[in-house]
């Protein structure tokens, strides 16, 4: 299913022409329009899907694949020390379009980006907790 009000719909079928870096019948990479680094590519799928929730998981793992290929071709033609892939889901994890997307974020020596987070603390009994109820009620 397609969403006519999406822009990322729009892109990934072609209806808005983009710099393109990749496409198949499932996919189309574009380059970011405002890049964090030089070469910042994203996957989209064609069909809609909102987030990583809605995606099927083969689907998933197939973009996981279009991730591996053109993350490397960015990364060896363009001269990067590293690469980010980032995926984000709902407004308070950054997502600003909510159609499925991942980011390929080459990443370069002193290129002064700040994609990584603050780490925190937690006692012993708050990480059990967590862990408790993330598996709570789950069989097996
Ligand atoms: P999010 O914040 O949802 O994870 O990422 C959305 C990304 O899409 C941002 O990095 C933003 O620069 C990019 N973006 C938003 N609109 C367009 C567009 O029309 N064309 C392209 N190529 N990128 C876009
Ligand atoms: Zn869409």
């Amino acid at each position: 299913m397609r969403d006519d009000n999406c822009i990322f719909c729009k892109i990934a079928n072609g209806e808005i022409p983009s710099r393109t870096l990749y496409e198949d019948e499932e996919f189309r990479v574009i380059m970011d329009l405002g890049p964090a680094t030089r070469g910042h590519a994203l996957i989209l799928p064609k069909e809609h899907y909102a987030n990583l929730f809605e995606i099927p998981a083969d689907t998933a793992a197939r973009a996981m694949q279009v991730a591996k290929k053109v993350g490397t071709q960015i990364v060896e033609k363009l001269g990067a020390n590293g690469l980010n892939v980032v995926q984000n889901n709902g407004e308070c994890a950054g997502q600003t379009v909510p159609h499925f997307h991942i980011h390929l974020i080459p990443r370069y020596q002193d290129d002064g980006q700040h994609i990584l987070w603050k780490p925190g603390k937690l006692s012993d009994e708050e990480m059990d907790a967590i862990r408790d109820q993330i598996l709570a009620d789950q069989e097996s």
